[in-house]
């Protein structure tokens, strides 16, 4: 991404994502043609970066939305991705979610316990209509990447084993208000191997087989994302690598692949833009504090995750080691420890890379900090495309309570 860092800076100010959509259209594209010759729907997972223009951007290419709450369905749906190409994800789901997603009319519920297969029928009893939904299947394998983003291990909430998903195709084919058309995994996060995945797919496909032996036919086959992405020097998944063996696990089945990648769409379209306040050192260290912190990009602290980090300065060659911290007070706080940096000033400026992905959409408000400005990148032109979050912004729903009982006089 070709950007004049500084006048963006200058108009927008810090902290500040950019994000490259030129990038985001070419990751779809990409991953698109992998399965070409096959019947194929990407389906963005939302939740990896949420912002409207960011989804309205994936639904211009073509793509849908894998969503996991009704408010993430609501967004996809506004940025024009049509209901036939939605699904609704997740563990847990309020009646009034399951509700308004059958009212909407999208492609599956995904579902994840037999529980949620009675709420699901129930409500669409109640609407009298018959619910599209497919089964999230829980294979029991190691996607060998950090235990907070693996998923499909039976110590994980996710998903159902396969004798259970076996028994609710059975009840789900009998019911007057479910369709069961697709079939679901999703063994976790930042997967840079394909051999887990293909044992996936492969225990998956051998239940659709024998699921059609009993008369009942899976459309959807959704292997759900995952694909690793680089953010230092690891070697991950290809598309076309990934595709053919996909592929080739489903051998004989005539199925819709569904993909639900998320961080491969977005991660490394984004860059998250702090400025330096200050260097501190103490006894053992060097700290570069900086204007960003954990409430705008939450990875390092909660998954201890690697961003590459670079000081945009010109050339010194004189760099030694220090950690790169934010204002708030934890001392989870920071960006990276032991990053080689030349001497900084004030309003130097640290470029935090790869954070395109579960970088804004887990940010939050701790300890009153107004979430950061969003700004597209398109052809060349910048474009805001979410207004950094104001002092207002954030008191306004307590400000539209009733204050009067706390200025009682007793
Ligand atoms: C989070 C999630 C995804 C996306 O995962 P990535 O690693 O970002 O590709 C896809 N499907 C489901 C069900 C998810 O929960």
């Amino acid at each position: 991404m070709k950007v004049d860092l500084k006048s963006l800076v200058k108009k927008y100010d810090t902290p500040l994502y950019i994000y490259d959509f030129n990038a985001i259209s070419d990751r779809y594209k990409e991953l698109k043609k992998a399965f070409e010759g096959k019947k194929s729907l990407i389906s963005y997972a939302v939740k990896a970066n949420s912002n409207l223009a960011v989804i309205r951007t994936l639904a211009k290419n073509g793509a849908g939305a894998d969503c996991v709450s009704i408010g993430e369905v609501n967004r996809a749906l506004k940025a024009g991705i049509k209901p036939y190409k939605i699904i609704f994800s997740g563990v847990g789901k309020r009646d009034e979610e399951i509700r308004e997603a059958l009212e909407k009319g999208i492609l599956l519920l995904n579902l994840e316990s037999e529980a949620e297969m009675k709420r699901v029928e129930l409500v669409a009893n109640e609407l009298k209509v018959k619910a599209r939904i497919s089964i999230r299947v829980n294979p029991n394998i190691d996607p060998k990447t950090h235990p907070y983003i693996s998923t499909g291990l039976h110590e994980n909430k996710f998903g159902v084993d396969i004798n259970m998903a076996k028994r609710m195709y059975i009840y789900a084919h009998k019911s007057e208000h479910l369709n069961p058309i697709g079939i679901h995994f999703h063994i976790g996060s930042q997967i840079t191997e394909l051999e887990p995945i293909r044992e996936a797919s492969i225990i998956v496909s051998d239940l659709v087989r024998s699921l059609k032996a009993i008369n009942i036919d899976i459309k959807f086959f959704d292997i759900g994302g995952g694909i690793g992405v680089v953010y230092d020097d690891e070697i991950t998944i290809n598309p076309k690598d990934y595709s053919d063996m996909i592929i080739e696990t489903i051998k004989g089945l005539d199925v819709t692949i569904i993909c639900e990648p998320g961080r491969y769409m977005l991660a490394n379209a984004g860059i998250f833009v702090t400025k330096v306040l200050y260097e501190k050192m103490n006894e053992s260290r060097r700290f570069v504090i900086v204007d960003g912190a954990m409430n705008d990009l939450i990875r390092p602290s909660l998954y201890n995750a690697y961003h590459k980090i670079e000081a945009f300065v010109d050339g010194s060659d004189d760099v030694t080691k220090a950690d790169v911290v934010g204002p708030i007070c934890e001392s989870g706080d920071f960006f990276g420890k032991d990053i080689e940096l030349p001497k900084l000033k004030h309003n130097d400026l640290i470029i935090i890379h790869s954070a395109g992905a579960y970088g804004f959409t887990m940010a939050s408000n701790y300890n009153t900090r107004g979430r950061s400005a969003e700004v597209a990148i398109l052809d060349g032109k910048d474009y805001i495309i979410r207004q950094r979050e104001s002092f207002e912004d954030q008191i306004r729903l307590e400000e539209a309570c009733d204050t009067s009982w706390q200025n009682r006089e007793d």
